[in-house]
């Protein structure tokens, strides 16, 4: 099989753009069997793509009174339903005999069109990650079904004589309204501190009347110069040369610089410059590190928050923010991943926050990287991406390298006299008794830190009590019934967890198996053993564990957060939750329990997961008073990943990452896609999969792996296998698993297969 590499994109390193091959696809055919005369076809025939999981787009009439262009939403027929599309393109050569038998489009919304560059965009993302348009097309069209006229909402306001029975609730009331302006309800209620019952009242006594005030605005205008901030030479030098980028075309900057150097405060520059030119700007990040903290730092510099695009916001606002977006109303707009895909009327800046981090890759659905398509989405826009990180993703870092993105390296405030000094503990030789999980001498440290009024951060990249929960008297452990993997033990929830598939159940008071009763034995570390055990070790300390599945709502989150700032927690026993950019004003410890965890997983990208995890945690010490100190427990203190941070020697680790990949053909100097296969029972999944790699074309570039079974061999009780092709990086791999998804066999009912282009995740 020949294949086209003259098309080949490249998000592991993006030198050349083109729109990869796809097959024309109009639906024609599904029409031409039959011969029909017709003679009055002059109609305008459209194609419309529809957001569900579809390649193709359906054709249909346009009615002129709609004047129908290219973007234009619309209402069409499908089947027995009317369901919302896109007009993605004209259909330039309909077929003459088959136009009566199209139905007519049934309505155009009133929405602001899909710019050109947002449908090239869609098109180029499903052809490059191999999802259905229709579905990339739906990450666009996420408004939800709320975008109708907007809500009013109530208001009151002082309107005649006060009552005649005044309480103290009453009173307070008045006082808020006395300057006789609106306010809404909910809201003046709040800041009187009363009830609504209370305003109701006064409503029905003739004190105050009701009135509708306009919906709040998504998010007011910020200003490019409310704050300009005070710089160092440095970071005025990187803040200009965005500012110039930002007027500019499309180019990819790499802002490098750890928490402290101003990295934030730099990257509002280039926001400052889009949004005096009139321009909107998308930051991205992961939705873990979108908090309070992070919108105030933007209200700071620019007067107002941004507009949010989040997993948690309401449908409303859901919809009311895409609208603002696509018309222009909204100029800077703060979100996670899902926010690439929004219809900006003129996007002018991506930021793409923490570039390294691994929430940029969504593994369900469509599965695409982020920041990869961030730069994509750039080019085609002809705008400018600004990547900015402390630890670059190792193809951000070779792409640097070799001069495809610039690099602005910001140095730390204070000359790097803030970087913790960092120990390891040998655990194989000074570990802590059995059944515990500090060393002596972390021991011992936190205890100087807590005499010294300081705070010590213990991390550990686990949830719950303990990963396995197993019967002393008979062996028995404790294993999801849907999926390969051991129950994992939460005593604060009173339930066993299934991490994969979120299966629970309470503990049972005996063992299931031999009826033995006080016969369970806790296996490994949690956050929540960990905090039995500090509890225990320094009596008296006030500890706090920060862990995602222990806090609910973005709020406590915040409540947390503002806790520790003030100095109000001890000690932090923390999972990952910690490392995405909080400042910590008064911790000068940070103790690492598990250094090891994440390295030993058959992963490609093991060590620099842990590399960036760790140096980010250990970062967190010492941020202010310049006495920081870290300390790593590991098995294996000659490993590069722990040598080269003990050292603070990031060089040395990218030099020896980079050239193992170089050696072994990773990424990004190959290309990888996975196929996972799964079925309900394991020989379905098993002979699908071997039927399929039996399919793959013959291709001497490429290697295709497998079928191995999935380090996670069944998730949600589905049976996994898979398989793994791999490619010099020249080679377009998107279109050599198209050419074998075309040659396939048929999978049986039941079995699934989803195609992952630069998988991350190898489970
Ligand atoms: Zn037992
Ligand atoms: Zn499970």
């Amino acid at each position: 099989m020949s294949l086209d590499t003259s098309c080949v994109i490249a998000p592991l390193g993006v030198s050349f753009f083109n729109t990869p091959n796809r097959p024309q696809d109009h639906n024609k055919k599904d029409h031409d069997k039959k011969d029909r005369d017709n003679k009055a076809m002059a109609k305008r025939i459209v194609d419309v793509l529809i957001p569900v999981a579809l390649d193709h787009a359906y054709s249909y009439r346009a009615p002129d009174q709609f004047e129908l262009a290219p973007g234009d939403l619309v209402r069409v027929p499908l089947g027995t339903r009317e369901c919302m599309g896109v007009v993605w393109a004209d259909n330039a050569a309909p077929n003459p005999r088959l136009d009566n038998r199209l139905k007519d489009v049934a309505a155009k919304l009133d929405i602001p069109p899909l710019r050109p560059e947002l449908r090239k965009f869609v098109d180029w993302v499903s052809a490059y990650t191999l999802s259905s348009r229709g579905m990339v097309a739906r990450m666009a069209l996420r408004m939800g079904e709320h975008l109708g006229p907007e809500r009013l909402q109530v208001g009151i306001r002082l309107a005649g004589p006060p009552p005649e029975r005044l309480t103290a609730a009453r009173r307070s009331v008045l006082r808020l309204l006395a300057d006789g302006l609106a306010r809404g309800k909910t809201e003046a209620a709040h800041e009187a501190g009363v009830s609504i019952a209370v305003i109701n009242g006064l409503v029905d006594e003739g004190t105050l009347e009701v009135l509708e005030l306009p919906a709040a605005p998504v998010a007011s205008a910020p200003d490019p110069t409310y704050a300009v901030p005070d710089f160092t030479a440095a970071q005025a030098g990187a803040g200009a040369a965005l500012r110039d980028a930002v007027r500019g075309g499309f180019s990819v900057t790499l802002l490098d610089g750890v928490t402290g150097s101003g990295k934030t405060e730099v990257y509002f520059e280039a926001v400052a410059e889009a949004v005096a030119r009139g321009r909107q700007s998308l930051i991205l990040m992961p939705e873990i590190a979108l908090t309070g903290q992070f919108l105030d730092r933007f209200a700071a510099r620019f007067g107002v928050r941004p507009a949010e695009w989040h997993s948690q916001l309401n449908p409303r606002r859901r919809a009311r923010t895409w609208h603002a977006i696509a018309t222009g109303e909204v100029s800077v707009v703060a979100g996670a991943r899902s926010a690439l895909f929004l219809p900006y009327a003129d996007l002018g800046l991506i930021v793409v926050d923490e570039e390294h981090d691994g929430a940029y890759k969504q593994e369900d659905g469509v599965h695409y990287h982020a920041r990869d398509m961030a730069v994509v989405r750039g080019h085609i826009a002809k705008i400018p991406v600004v990547l900015a990180s402390a630890t670059p993703s190792i193809e951000t870092e070779v792409n640097v390298r070799r001069g495809r993105y610039r690099r602005l390296h910001l140095p730390e405030r204070f000359g790097g006299a803030h970087l913790p000094a960092i120990e390891a503990i040998d655990l194989t030789r000074e570990g802590p008794p059995r059944g515990r999980f500090v060393a002596p001498r972390l021991a011992e440290a936190v205890k100087i830190a807590l005499e010294r009024k300081e705070q010590a951060l213990l991390f550990l990249n686990r949830r719950g009590y303990a990963p396995l929960t197993l019967c002393r008297a008979c062996g028995f452990r404790f294993s999801c019934p849907n999926c390969d993997a051991w129950l994992v033990d939460h005593r604060f929830r009173r339930q066993l967890v299934c991490h994969h598939c979120g299966f629970f159940t309470p503990r049972p008071p005996s063992c299931p198996k031999c009826q033995a009763s006080d016969s369970f034995v806790a296996c490994g570390p949690g956050v929540e053993r960990l905090e039995e055990e500090a509890g225990a070790l320094f009596p008296g300390a006030r500890i706090l564990v920060l862990s995602s599945d222990l806090i609910v709502t973005a709020e406590r989150m915040r409540e947390e957060l503002k806790e520790i700032a003030e100095g109000r927690v001890d000690i932090i026993i923390g999972t990952q939750l910690v490392a995405k950019g909080h400042h910590f004003p008064r911790l000068n410890l940070v103790g690492i329990v598990d250094a090891d965890l994440g390295l030993n997983n058959g992963d490609p990208r093991a060590a620099e997961r842990t590399f960036q995890l760790l140096h980010q945690v250990a970062g967190r010490a010492g941020r202010e008073t310049g006495r920081g100190h870290g300390y790593l427990q590991t098995h294996q203190p000659q490993h590069p990943v722990m040598r080269a941070i003990v050292a603070g020697d990031r060089e040395a680790f990218y030099a020896t990452e980079i050239e193992a990949r170089e050696r072994t053909g990773y990424p990004p100097f190959g290309r990888l896609a996975s196929l996972i296969i799964s079925g309900p029972d394991r020989p379905s999944a098993e002979g699908f999969a071997r039927r399929l790699a039996g399919a793959a074309p013959p291709a001497e570039a490429v290697r295709v792996l497998g079928p191995a079974e999935a380090p996670i061999a069944v998730i949600r009780g589905r049976h996994r296998f898979r398989l793994l092709a791999k490619a010099p990086r020249s080679l377009d791999l998107s279109g050599y698993v198209r050419g074998w998804l075309a040659r396939a066999p048929k999978a049986e009912t039941g079995v699934r297969l989803e195609v992952d282009i630069d998988p991350v995740s190898f489970l």
